[in-house]
């Protein structure tokens, strides 16, 4: 039986393989079939993982027969090249760790195996998880599979066209700034980062450690909330996992939903998202709930504070890459010092080398208290700017990023455009707050529609109230 992937849900394919309309191998080869045919365009996947993903399906097909399926059970997803899996290469998109693979699972990939679901392959990101537009890929850029001239977005830019070309039902990225959100929002998905420490880091490569989080993607609000339960939990594993009680579960049908009025007014943002944000207000009052304006003076901070402590945080997290543990040696080096250097130089992207570069600078000890610990109290004060409002709204919205899907290479001349694309999302990584991206319909660029996404965040640990928000808009 062909199987039509398009209008396939998590929700519907769990029905579908429960009663037996097809099985967990023939889904997984439907989707392998689909995303082999079109990656050679579009270069989502950097490998595609057939052997273990029949014996994942066999698994499910067992647990199903036993009555055993979990709500994740035969689905398959793709997951994001920075989390690592037992025997598998990992490269996070980089030269670095060419060929290097995992000596064990990440907590998420233990947690996707017990509940059954199929691992179909690892995808393409940039490098490191440093861009968002999937440039950076040591491996080649991703394309867009709604318009393959522009890019999907990123740094989980392999993650989100996975999906949105049927080249996986769901899958896996990890959001330090937006590369969940907004890849989403430019490839027409809902994308969602949870609260810093609701799902474990353990095995997942780190960018910037205070603000790394790992969530889904999927076509639906609850198909990312389906995957987001079958891969969250404490662990003990990651010191920062916060304990399953700490989550409250509130329910509530009328929503006051705040908007940082002056933060989405400033330039920058193109007009036609701007107009679909207000619409997507409009789409909000019309089902009964209240939109306010609020005040958050300090998010137009959000980005400076997050480009001195992520490059800080990662040129610390990148030290470990020596050419001596792990993946890429340079065959040019004589002394210990050139395999440092030549590896590292020869290893790494300009990005990362950029923000090496950045990171060592503001962590000096002459710029220290000048730069960074500067942004560590601006972050501070936005975080607690988020608790003052989250007390009288229950969510946050803005647009997901100013602007759709552009073209390859638009943006790649010049670092701080590129780094504006984060600007609605990076704050709700500073706050270690939740956030959501769903798709709110589409601008027209070029004689094409192209998606582009509303943001909504939630308080901390408020996935409630951020689920809830989000189902209203997109039932
Ligand atoms: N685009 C942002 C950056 O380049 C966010 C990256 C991310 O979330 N991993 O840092």
């Amino acid at each position: 039986m062909a199987i039509d992937l398009h209008p396939l849900t998590l929700a519907k394919a769990r029905k579908d393989l429960d009663s037996g309309a097809y099985a967990p191998l023939e889904l997984a080869n439907a989707y392998l079939a689909n995303a082999k045919s079109k990656n050679k365009e579009l270069n989502a996947y950097l490998e595609f993982f057939e052997d273990t993903a029949v014996e994942d399906a066999k698994r499910a097909a067992e647990m199903i027969k036993g009555g055993k399926a979990t709500a994740i059970t035969g689905i398959p997803v793709a997951v994001k090249d920075n989390m690592l899996i037992k025997g598998k290469i990992s490269t996070s998109g980089s030269k670095v760790l060419t060929g290097h693979r995992a000596t064990y699972d990440a907590t998420v990939i233990e947690k996707l195996r017990e509940g059954g679901a199929i691992i179909l392959g690892r995808t393409n990101m940039d490098e490191f998880a440093m861009g968002s537009s999937n440039e950076t890929s040591a491996y080649g850029p991703v394309r867009n599979p709604l318009d393959p001239t522009r890019v999907p977005g990123g740094s989980s830019g392999g993650s989100a066209a996975a999906v949105a070309m049927d080249g996986a039902l769901a899958s896996l990225g990890s959001d330090t700034g937006g590369s969940i959100r907004q890849p989403a929002a430019l490839c027409g998905l809902v994308g969602f980062k949870p609260t810093y420490g609701a799902v474990s880091r353990y095995g997942l490569m780190a960018l910037a450690s205070s603000l790394d989080q790992i969530g889904p993607f999927a076509k639906t609000v609850e198909d990312a909330e389906i995957l987001f339960e079958a891969i969250r939990g404490y662990d003990r594993n990651d010191s920062t996992s916060i304990p399953n009680e700490r989550f409250p579960h509130e329910k509530k049908t009328k929503l006051k939903i705040g908007v940082p009025r002056a933060f989405v007014d400033m330039k920058g943002i193109d007009p036609d998202v701007k107009k679909n944000f207000d619409q997507a207000l409009d789409a909000f009052k019309k089902k009964g709930h209240r939109v306010i304006d609020v005040e958050l003076p300090y998010l137009s901070y959000g980005l400076p504070a997050y480009y001195v402590i992520m490059p800080a945080e990662a040129s610390a997290n990148l030290a470990r890459y020596d050419g001596i543990r792990y993946g890429y040696s340079s065959k040019e080096a004589g002394t210990l010092m050139e395999v440092y250097k030549r590896s590292r130089g020869e290893g790494f992207g300009r990005e990362a080398r950029r923000r090496v570069l950045l990171g060592t600078y503001v962590l000096s000890a002459g710029y220290y208290d000048a730069y960074y610990n500067k942004a560590v109290a601006v972050r501070r004060i936005i975080a607690s700017d988020f608790d003052r409002v989250f007390k009288g709204v229950d969510v946050i919205a803005t647009p997901t990023s100013p602007s759709p899907a552009f073209r390859l290479g638009e943006k790649t001349d010049d670092p701080i455009k590129m780094y504006l694309e984060d600007i609605f999302t990076v704050t709700a990584n500073i706050a270690g707050i939740p956030g959501i991206s769903l798709p709110s319909g589409t601008v027209s660029r070029d004689g094409k529609d192209l998606p582009v996404g509303l943001q909504l965040m939630a308080g901390r640990t408020r996935e409630d109230l951020l689920f809830t928000a989000a189902k209203a808009f997109m039932p």
